[in-house]
């Protein structure tokens, strides 16, 4: 069963979505027990490691991950593609963004391609996303 969060981490987290979907042009989910699940686990990790890393995900050894950035929300699909795979960070209708992903991404297949309605907000990591699709065309080459 997972640890439940201390009220000053809840509200710490609490506080960076609010301040995050402001940035980014997006909302959190419509049913708020979503929204709630996915807080109470990025709190969770930040007592147990002292970072909000991603609570979707299987890591092997959390430490180790928290050392880099990709997975601490938000993380590097948010900040490049505006993509949350977690539904933390979605439009009015509760479907993550996928109109930045690659075209074979999970993302794009599961949902199809959902318009950014905030396109002029968010992705500070854009940038990366051609770096990111040459890496790709090299691995499948
Ligand atoms: S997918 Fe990324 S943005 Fe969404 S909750 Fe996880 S870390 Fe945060």
């Amino acid at each position: 069963m997972p640890a439940t969060p201390t009220p000053e981490s809840l509200r710490r987290i609490e506080k960076l979505v609010q301040v995050y979907c402001e940035k980014s042009g997006t909302t959190t989910h419509p049913d708020p027990t979503v929204t709630q699940a996915v807080v109470n686990g990025l709190a969770a990790n930040l007592d147990q490691i002292g970072r909000p890393l991603c609570p979707c995900r299987f890591y092997p050894d959390k430490k180790e991950e928290a050392t880099h950035r990709t997975w601490i929300c938000a993380c590097d699909d948010m900040q490049i593609y505006k993509y949350c795979h977690c539904m933390l960070f979605v439009n009015s209708e509760g479907i993550p963004i996928t109109e930045y992903l690659p075209p074979d991404h999970p993302g794009v297949q599961t949902y199809g391609i959902v318009k950014d309605p905030a396109p002029d907000k968010g992705r500070p990591m854009r940038a990366q996303a051609a770096k990111r699709e040459q890496e790709r065309i090299e691995r499948n080459s």
